[in-house]
Order: structure tokens, then sequence, then C-alpha cells
């Protein structure tokens, strides 16, 4: 069975419970319902459903691990059987984060992204660069270098695409 996303792209929305995968769908629940869904890889306690989700052909369930509260994804065929399980990381608010990357599939514009996001990640310099750069105006070289070596980090903690 081949099912085509990238999966370091999953999250999801618990307050709105929209699952965001390749980074510009939103896929809304058609169930929620609660059901065991295996064992978690982490702990070892189970796993119980959270809500259902069609993708292509697949069905996408969020799960989340009754002890250690983790989220995972648990794909399944269109005859319900096994595809794979994958990591998912939660984003605040999908209509913020993620409508934001439907539209444009990127952040080119940081001015959008609050500043203790980017301090969590970037030094003061690299901000200032990127700040810089993003408006057209000079910049320092070096620091907006270093800057996008991290943006595969700030993606991933915070679900950003950076594009400056
Ligand atoms: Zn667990």
């Amino acid at each position: 069975m081949n099912v085509s996303f990238d999966k370091s792209t999953l999250r999801y929305s618990l307050p709105n419970k929209l699952l965001c995968i390749d980074d510009n769908r939103l896929i809304p629940p058609f169930e929620e319902e609660v059901n065991e869904m295996g064992v978690c890889s982490e702990c070892g306690g189970l796993l119980y459903s959270f809500t259902y989700h069609n993708f292509q052909d697949y069905k996408a369930v969020v799960c989340r691990c009754g002890d250690c509260s983790l989220l995972r994804i648990i794909l399944f065929d269109p005859a319900w059987e096994w595809v794979g399980e994958y990591p998912v990381s939660i984003i605040e608010n999908a209509s913020q984060d993620c409508t934001n990357l439907v539209e444009s599939n990127s952040i080119s514009d940081i001015e959008n992204i609050a500043a203790i996001k980017l301090e969590a990640v970037f030094s003061s310099r690299e901000i200032e660069a990127m700040i810089q750069k993003s408006k057209g105006e000079k910049y320092v070289r070096q620091y907006l270098y270093n800057a996008r070596k991290k943006y595969p980090r700030f993606n991933e903690l915070f679900g950003y695409y950076l594009e400056i």
C-alpha cells in the first residue's frame, strides 16, 4: 500500500479538531468516537481514538495515549487494514496557523509571527536579518544564513514554513 504524503508535516489542532496534512490540507473529522486503537509505542499504555478523518482513500485516526497523552495518527486503508502509525505535532489553532499555510503555504513576512516564538529558535541578530530581508532592506548575509539553517527546527516546533 502506498500513501503519498509528507509524514513530517502531520499536525493536529486540538481546539478545532482539524488534521493538517502536507501543510495545505485541513481535514475536519467525519466522526468523533472513542475506541481502543492499540498500544502506545512510547509507554505501552492504551491508545484511544479521538477523531476520524478521511484522507485520500484512507482513514486517518487521531489517537491519544491514555497514560502519557501522546498523540498519534494511525492510518487505515479503505478495507480498514492498518497501514502505519505516525507522530503528529499539535498546533494551537488551525484557523491561525494552518489557514495561513492554506493561503500561502509559507510565511515570508515574519512580523506575523509572535516574537516569543522567533526568540525560542533564533538569535536577535538572526531575527533582525530576517526582518530586514523580508522588508527588502539591507541585511547581514551571515546572520540570515545561520537563521536559515534553523528553519526546519522552527517548522518542527511551531509549524511555520519560513521562506525568507
Ligand atoms: Zn503512552
